[in-house]
């Protein structure tokens, strides 16, 4: 049935078998088995089979296992099994890390999925947009992506963003009415369409396709799977890796040459050059990255910081300035009234508590205006009661809500007398809303302004916007000439309190007015009073920003408050100073030339007043100034600002689809702490990346000197093929992989930000990684010469031991940057220490086991050979201890230079 737009709604929702009050659950489940989850198809993904073949992708190992293979033709052919069972094994280690990081980025996914409003047993719920079936009722908001093909039943003013679909960039205006013809899908105005956004107002809809059934699905029969983003990290290895591929198939092709010249067998040269480069080029290291940053979104969603965009983690690291909404953000979104303003006098928390009287005596004059006052709190907004006796609800409205019930104005019985006939959303650019009510005169407390006036508007917002279009407030002594001064300096006074005020107001109408516009309503208002309410910040929060300040990151405050509200929740953080004149207001921020926004940018602390759309001119201006800015947003004028940030934050409670989908992390608890909390763990990731690749580095550095050297120095191959393999595809990958699960540095958020662009080699690690390589070599060398001059026939297993021991030693020794091991205790790394004692069995099952000695033409060390083994490989570990304490006691003089 395509027919939906010409059938009128009661036809519609016959023929889907419901009702405007949505389906039951049990119905759901059963029409969700008829039609299938509401979902678009997506590429085949990967098979485990494939995921494990691409670990042979590689072309130096294919050239190996060749080499292999026909080596072992000619010669033994337990050399080319022993090799293809450590590729074998290593491709194992390989393919389970990509499994595990698989698995974490597809849990992701499934937690970032959007959610669709929908009735179900008549009570509104929010479920899985996969679940939405036909016949469920789904309700629209400004921001949402529409779930599945619907025919409109209610709209207020919605606008639907219908670019993805048809094309049409401008958002069109929806009705209900039905349409008489045929028509395109770009005209037919009373339906939504999977995957379109609702960007302004409100509507309500029945669901009539779903899935590939629905008109998106119809043109993405195959939906392109997401392009895979490559970090920039990832980008500069890649670019590494294939420079330094052809450095090491240079020295592979001269150990070759040079082999082959001292009269060693091709066959064996040649295995041992590939070998060689099998081993030290760094091919996987991206790969690594991956999965790295994949393991560390999963232990972030722990955190409450769910990441859509696996960059992100990387980068989490850089931040500079953390620009954060207020309200929920650094607030608690528990919003409570605690004084209100009406008839010319304040009433304050504690009257307002102890004296809630029974009722209200709507004809006498002194308290006809909390009649209305509280009227307008009720009726004129969104917030409802859900089904347990809790509210539902913007926090703002929940508050009103609320307060306006315990007083007897209780919205479900108000609406009763006062029907809402047409409504215009607020939006947080006007920072006002309006609802239209019909009076019908049978709420008797209640006097109409006369009896031509049958319909009542209300007005609620920020205060000095309603204040500048109102003529009149109402008092005890009837309507009086607005008082501009006195208002205003109860705003002024609530508002330094720390308190969010707004201002409710009324208009009387003969009948609705044809003109709905926002310009043509919302003036000439009657003043009802303002009413303060009490948003306290989140207790987390001040020692987040203390935090964000000692590791060199600016918070800065963006809201729609009022300035002073702004300022004084502000310094109650800790995020402007006293007497700090970091604070601008959004006309302020309009009217400057960008020129001078961006010379004051990074002195700006607040934000006030601001419309959504200005974060974008705030981000634009900090990365001007080559700051790297996070920035958070709830709404759907946020998205912009979203994608421009360096990491765009959605809140995970309050936001919208639309501000989800444009962002790269999204906050499961809308808290700001938790943004300071992914950045110590971004930090802590990064470094763990760079440990990794010191890691395999230095080790692969270490073979090549070692391998390179001997000729040279007149000494024989030192290690056979399959020693090199066993040694980097084997005993090296447990350590290193367990190297992610090193806790943060100490003093990680002591430190300024990582510049973006800076090599990841930077702070000395290239020097390190070739020093102590080249310290592996000689060390590796020596015990060659030492044992050969000796006469110890079991030179290459000493070799081959020391080489596998050294490189144990500089795992441990650089788990941390400057704290030595001995403070922080094998135990700290649990996964290392276990990774540390099995490479250390197999190391010694390959020199006692028997079997083993044949395959990796290995002998039994005797008991001293085993010591002076341990203690030469100990030297690496000792050098790098001592740099360590070195750089320490550099640090401790540095810091008592500052002070
Ligand atoms: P933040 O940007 O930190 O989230 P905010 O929630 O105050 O702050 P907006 O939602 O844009 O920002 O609100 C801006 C202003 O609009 C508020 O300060 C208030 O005066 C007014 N306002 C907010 N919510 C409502 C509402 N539900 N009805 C009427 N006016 C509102």
């Amino acid at each position: 049935m395509n027919r939906w737009h010409q059938m009128d709604s009661g036809e519609v929702l016959e023929a889907l078998r419901t009702s405007d009050q949505g389906l039951s659950s049990d119905s759901a489940t059963i029409l969700l088995k008829q039609f299938g989850p509401n979902q678009l198809e997506e590429k085949q993904k990967k098979t485990m089979i494939m995921m494990f073949l691409d670990q042979f992708k590689d072309f130096m190992i294919l050239v190996l296992i060749a080499a292999a293979i026909i080596s072992g033709v000619i010669g033994e052919l337990s050399d080319t099994i022993a090799i293809v069972v450590i590729v074998a094994l290593n491709a194992v280690i390989g393919f389970v890390q990509e499994f595990r990081a698989e698995k974490a980025l597809a849990a992701l996914k499934k937690m970032a999925a959007p959610t669709a409003n929908v009735f179900r047993d008549g009570v509104l719920a929010s479920i899985p947009s996969e679940q939405v079936v036909p016949g469920d009722i789904v309700l629209l908001e400004a921001g949402a992506v529409v779930p599945a093909d619907l025919r409109l039943l209610e709209v207020h003013q919605l606008k639907v963003e219908e670019a993805a679909l048809t094309g049409e960039s401008v958002p069109v205006e929806k009705e209900v009415a039905t349409l008489p013809d045929d028509m395109p899908i770009a005209d037919r105005k009373n339906m939504a369409f999977k995957g379109t956004i609702a960007s302004y107002g409100r509507g309500k809809g029945v669901v009539v396709t779903t899935g590939m059934r629905t008109e998106l699905g119809r043109i993405a029969t195959m939906l392109q799977e997401e392009e895979e983003v490559k970090t920039p990290l990832q980008k500069r290895l890649a670019r590494f890796s294939k420079n330094l591929a052809v450095i090491v198939l240079i020295i592979c092709a001269i150990v070759f040459g040079v082999g082959v010249l001292r009269g060693e067998p091709v066959l064996l040269m040649f295995l041992t050059a590939i070998s060689l480069a099998v081993a030290a080029i760094p091919e996987a290291l991206p790969a690594v990255v991956t999965i790295s940053l994949a393991l560390g979104a999963r232990k972030l969603v722990k955190q409450n910081a769910l990441i859509r965009k696996l960059p992100a983690v990387e980068t989490l690291g850089s931040v500079t300035f953390i620009c954060s909404d207020k309200t929920g953000t650094l607030t608690q979104n528990k919003m409570r009234v605690e004084e209100i303003y009406a008839g010319n006098s304040v009433m304050k928390t504690e009257e307002l508590r102890t004296n809630v009287p029974e009722g209200y005596d709507c004809n006498n004059p002194t308290e006809i205006t909390f009649c209305n006052l509280f009227l307008g709190m009720a009726i004129s907004n969104d917030a409802v009661a859900g089904g347990d006796g809790t509210v539902m609800g913007d926090p703002t409205e929940t508050a009103l809500y609320t307060f306006a019930r315990e007083r007897g104005f209780a919205k479900e019985e108000m609406v009763k007398s006062f029907p809402r006939v047409s409504e215009i959303p607020f939006d947080s650019e006007r920072k006002c809303m309006t609802t239209f009510h019909e009076i019908t005169g049978e709420w008797q407390g209640f006097q109409s302004k006369s009896d031509t006036m049958r319909v009542i508007s209300f007005t609620k917002g920020a205060a000095e916007v309603l204040l500048a279009r109102s003529g009149s407030v109402l008092t005890s002594d009837g309507l009086q000439p607005v008082d501009h001064e006195e208002i205003n300096s109860v705003n002024e006074r609530m508002a330094s309190d720390g308190l969010r005020v707004l201002c409710i107001a009324m208009r009387h109408w003969p009948e609705l007015p044809d003109n709905l516009s926002p310009e043509y309503v919302e003036k000439e208002l009657t003043i009802l009073g303002l009413i303060a309410m009490i948003d306290p910040p989140r207790e987390e929060v001040k020692d987040a920003v203390t935090l964000c300040k000692t590791a060199g990151i600016t918070p800065v405050m963006i809201t729609g408050d009022h300035p002073v509200t702004a300022r004084a929740i502000a310094r109650q953080l800790g995020i402007v100073g006293d007497g700090m004149k970091a604070i601008i207001n959004g006309r302020d921020l309009e009217a400057m030339p960008l020129e001078e926004f961006e010379e004051k940018v990074e002195h700006l602390r607040v934000y006030a007043r601001v419309a959504p759309e200005q974060k974008l001119k705030i981000v634009k201006a900090l990365q001007d100034k080559n700051q790297f800015v996070a920035m958070t947003g709830d709404g759907v004028n946020d998205a912009p600002a979203l994608k421009r940030a360096d990491i765009g934050i959605a809140m995970g409670i309050t936001g919208t689809d639309v501000s989800k989908e444009a962002s790269h992390m999204v906050l499961l608890d809308d808290n700001f702490a938790t943004i300071v909390r992914a950045v110590k763990e971004g930090r802590r990731i990064f470094d763990n990346i760079r440990k990794f690749i010191q890691y395999t580095m230095t080790s692969n550095s270490g073979e090549i000197w070692t391998i390179f050297l001997a000729p040279f120095l007149g000494l024989p191959i030192p290690l056979l093929p399959i020693h090199i393999l066993w040694i980097n595809l084997v005993t090296d990958g447990l350590p290193g992989l367990a190297l992610a699960a090193e806790s943060a540095e100490k003093g990680i958020m002591n430190r300024p930000p990582r510049q973006p662009q800076e090599s990841i080699f930077a702070g000395g690690l290239g020097v390190r990684i070739f020093l102590v390589g080249l310290l592996m070599g000689f060390v590796c060398i020596f015990t060659q010469a030492w044992s050969i001059r000796t006469g110890d026939v079991h030179w290459q297993t000493m070799v081959f031991t020391v080489l596998c021991l050294s490189q144990m030693g500089n795992v441990l020794a650089l788990r941390s940057e400057s704290e030595s091991l001995f403070k922080q205790g094998m135990l700290s790394n649990k996964p290392l220490f276990g990774a540390f004692l099995l490479t250390l069995v197999l190391q010694l099952a390959t020199i006692y086991i028997p079997v083993l000695n044949k395959v990796f033409k290995t002998h039994p060390l005797s008991f001293w050979e085993l010591m002076i083994a341990f203690g030469l490989s100990s030297i690496v570990f000792f050098a790098m201890e001592t740099e360590k304490l070195i750089r320490r006691m550099r640090n401790k003089k540095a810091m008592a230079a500052l002070s």
